[in-house]
């Protein structure tokens, strides 16, 4: 086993619905998170604050720091 850093922990719940990631098919939820900004962090499970600006989301959760990606960008210049 790799020893595991703090700041790199593997997912183990879906950010979208909070159910854990091998209790069901979460395809759908996936479709949704690169629509939207998480809800639950995928660590931890808490709920996460989420901003929402024009181009870009951020979602923090209180344990595991801020997540953020643009969004809605799609393919355009
Ligand atoms: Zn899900
Ligand atoms: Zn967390």
């Amino acid at each position: 086993m790799p020893a595991a850093s703090s700041s790199d922990v593997p997912a183990a719940y879906c950010g979208h619905c909070g159910d854990p990631l091998d209790a069901r098919d979460h395809a759908g939820c996936d479709r949704r998170l690169q629509l939207e900004p998480p809800r639950y962090c995928p660590v931890c499970r808490r709920r996460m604050v989420v901003q929402v600006t024009p181009d870009a989301w951020t979602a923090r959760c209180v344990e595991h720091g801020e997540r953020s990606a643009s969004t809605w960008s799609g393919t355009g210049s």
